[in-house]
């Protein structure tokens, strides 16, 4: 197990599914997690599970639409900590599944707004933050969709190839600083998101969310070299993305 005593890590969406479990997992590790989401009551019972390994957290119940929130958290985290250590972008929404040529305004908005929108505020605000640590680490929840591009899928698609540019182009611009973020493609993993997509699936033939933040912690080893990569869960190994000739 890892060991980051004395670091603190930033969770969106920790009150259920993949970014639940890297919380537990990183307060397991002995990392401080500040957990966002809407959900008091799934904050609390994180905040439960933490509480009864040991580890400690913060609870900051907040809407990603509400980009003044965002705004003010890199204050807060500053006053108390002084530093991030690890920010795990893990909060997003699917959206409607729909030909883009029949996609409502307001929802493909909303999913740009909450996916990209809220994961820029957030960087923005914690930038000083992550460079103030000895091994800023950046984990960005991205998906296989944002490669295969499949029919029906575009908001969502979209929003996460707009994921991996803005978290390559951020871990290019903060290699310097001992700063390493990458990608992750968790892969079909069973939680509401998943079962909302896939309405027909048999919940019990897909990866454990566990399974899949304990892999997902892994990224914010403060011995970790990688950086601007995109890690494949299901494969368990970094891949490379090919620059343009
Ligand atoms: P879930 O839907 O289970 O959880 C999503 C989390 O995001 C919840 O904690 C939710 O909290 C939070 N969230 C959503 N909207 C907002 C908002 N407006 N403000 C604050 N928090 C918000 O999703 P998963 O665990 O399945 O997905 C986690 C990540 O992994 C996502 O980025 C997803 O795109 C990605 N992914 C998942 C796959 C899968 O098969 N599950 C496959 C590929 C990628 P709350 O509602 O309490 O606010």
């Amino acid at each position: 197990m890892l060991d980051l005593k004395g670091r603190i890590a930033l969770v969106t969406g920790a009150s259920r599914g993949i970014g639940y479990f890297t919380a537990l997992e990183l307060a397991k590790s002995g990392a401080h997690v500040i957990a966002v989401a809407r959900t008091v009551g799934g904050l609390e019972e994180l905040d439960d599970e933490i509480k009864a390994v040991g580890g400690t957290a913060t609870l900051v119940p907040l809407d990603l639409a509400d980009m003044k929130a965002i705004d003010a958290l890199g204050g807060s985290i500053h006053e108390r900590w002084g530093k991030l250590d690890v920010l795990v972008a893990n909060a997003g929404m699917l959206g409607t599944i729909a030909p883009l040529g029949h996609t409502k305004a307001k929802d493909f908005e909303k999913v740009m707004t909450i996916n990209v929108n809220a994961t820029w505020r957030l960087m923005r605000t914690v930038e000083p933050l992550i460079k103030a640590s000895d091994a800023g680490r950046g984990i960005f929840l991205s998906s296989g969709v944002a490669h295969s591009c499949k029919p029906f899928w575009g908001a969502y698609a979209a929003s996460k190839a707009a994921i991996e540019a803005m978290a390559r182009v951020w871990a290019n611009e903060l290699v310097n600083f001992g700063v390493r973020i990458n990608n992750v493609n968790p892969g079909a993993t069973r939680t509401a998101m998943r079962a909302q997509a896939v309405p027909g699936e048999n919940p019990s033939t897909l990866p454990d969310p566990r399974d899949v933040a304990a892999k997902i912690v892994k990224l914010a080893d403060p011995a970790l070299t990688e950086n601007g990569m995109l890690f494949d869960v299901r494969q368990d190994r970094f891949l490379a993305y090919r620059d343009p000739e």
